[in-house]
């Protein structure tokens, strides 16, 4: 076996990595060309890699730490229960201490009726249990034919079969033989690239209504569900039209098919309030959650579902579940993990105090020569780049390239943004600081003037 620690050369590990882990969303010939950036060690927001650089996150990992790097609590959370009990599952009638803790308090956290959790280990096992869970609920209540799931198009849902379909990346649609049947996909709300000559306002209505359209289209009695990001994550964090989710809730009660709001990322402060439902005053009747419910430290998803629902689905047997939903591990840390956030203030400091500061210099980053738009929702938010602002128009060379440029700007200036095609991402710790707001505020902009210079 080869033998290597994080101080072993940086050159070595990343050809020992190119040559034998496979990446999700990478190319080979990018891993070939530059290597991966090995990270070694995180503390609160900041990450540091294998050079001894130290880099600010600004995407919380994959937009999941809410809580920072290096809580010890966690550590000893798990461990605690490593020991007491390492594994046990939760299918033929059988439970566990942590998994009935953590569904007791998720079920106080969750507005409304929101009080059954089904687990997974994952947001995309999750929305996979959501297919089967409303198509099965139509099945019970005598309307079996009741199955096609509208999404959007650019949603992103995860990346099994299941959860890929519902998710609208038509990149991701273009390998492995997906979307699978009924799913429906309508246009996304993002005024910036897509709102033509319309004001927000109009657009968000007329967007709303592609899925009444739809619905209409396919026939009322075959729809099953809608399924959307409170603020769409992945596809460049694209925060509606305030017209737009109150439509969207007019028509899913209108015609009796259920919400699904995907909170994997809206969920658990990001957007300042415990969930993007409740920021976007929309009553889903299945919530997704997964990252930020650990804060990342264990994987763990799941479906926060209706008493309704819940209540159809408990009449028979559910033929669903994975060896490690509730996994009493992921549950004791996850439980540790919203004590943290609740005690300690994290989600009301987003809403009342550090989530408004970042916001106003975010904001002012629409002023930079190269930035068109600056939103942001508590702590995400994008900027989309262009060449002319004035009438928002995209950059003539291949979606993505000067996004590339800037990400790759950032980084070498220590700051993780992302970037999806040519919006530029942020998603950072919900315990970043006023201090830690300005510097990547200032490394950020420092990353736009080089990626300008760079392009005149
Ligand atoms: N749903 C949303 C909104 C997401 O952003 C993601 C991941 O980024 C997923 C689902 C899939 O979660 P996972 O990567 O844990 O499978």
């Amino acid at each position: 076996m080869t033998l290597i620690s994080t101080n072993t050369p940086t050159a070595e590990l990343q050809a020992l990595d190119a040559a034998h882990h496979m990446h999700p969303f990478t190319t080979g010939a990018d891993l070939a060309r530059k290597g991966a950036r090995v990270i070694t060690r995180a503390e609160g927001c900041w990450l540091t890699d294998s050079e001894g650089e130290r880099i600010l996150d600004g995407m919380a990992g994959l937009w999941c730490v809410n809580v920072g790097y290096g809580r010890k609590e966690l550590a000893a959370a798990a461990a605690r229960q490593m020991e007491e009990l390492p594994y046990y599952n939760t299918f033929f009638q059988t439970t566990h201490v942590p998994a009935i803790q953590l569904s007791a308090r998720l079920a106080e956290l969750a507005p409304g009726d929101l009080n059954n959790v089904f687990y997974a280990s994952s947001g995309s096992e999750a929305n996979d249990t959501n297919i089967r869970l409303v198509r099965t609920y139509w099945e019970e209540k005598g309307q079996p034919e009741r199955k096609v799931i509208i999404s959007r198009w650019n949603a992103y849902h995860g990346s099994s079969v299941g959860s890929g379909s519902l998710g609208g990346m038509k990149g991701m649609h273009a390998q492995g033989g997906m979307p699978i049947p009924d799913i429906h996909h309508i246009d996304q709300p993002n005024w910036w690239a897509e709102g033509g000559d319309m004001t927000p306002e109009e657009f968000g209505l007329e967007r709303a209504r592609q899925l009444e359209q739809a619905i209409e289209e396919i026939g009322p009695e075959k729809v099953a569900a809608f399924i959307a990001e409170p603020v769409q994550g992945a596809g460049g964090v694209i925060i509606p039209p305030e017209t737009y989710w109150p439509e969207i809730q007019r028509i899913v009660d209108k015609y009796g098919i259920i919400l699904i709001a995907d909170e994997v990322i809206c969920g658990f402060g990001r957007t300042g309030n415990w969930f993007g439902s409740e920021t976007m005053g929309i009553k889903p009747h299945i919530m997704t959650i997964a990252k930020g419910l650990s804060s990342g430290y264990q994987p763990i998803g799941g479906s926060i579902v209706n008493d309704e629902i819940a209540g159809v689905i408990g009449k028979t047997e559910f033929n669903h579940g994975y060896t490690y939903s509730g996994h009493p591990v992921a549950a004791a840390v996850a439980l540790e993990n919203l004590r943290i956030l609740d005690e300690e203030g994290v989600v009301t400091r987003v809403r009342e105090e550090t989530g408004p500061y970042l916001k106003q210099k975010f904001e002012a980053l629409a002023d930079h020569p190269l930035v068109g738009e600056a939103k942001i929702s508590g702590f995400m938010g994008s900027l989309a780049l262009t060449p002319d602002k004035a009438s928002r128009a995209p950059f003539a060379a291949d979606a993505g390239t000067v996004g590339y440029i800037c990400r790759e700007r950032c980084f070498a200036n220590n700051l993780v943004m992302r970037h999806v095609g040519d919006r530029m991402i942020i998603s950072p710790p919900l315990v970043l600081s006023k201090d830690e707001i300005d510097t990547l505020i200032d490394r950020a902009t420092r990353s736009l003037d080089e990626c300008h210079a760079e392009l005149k």
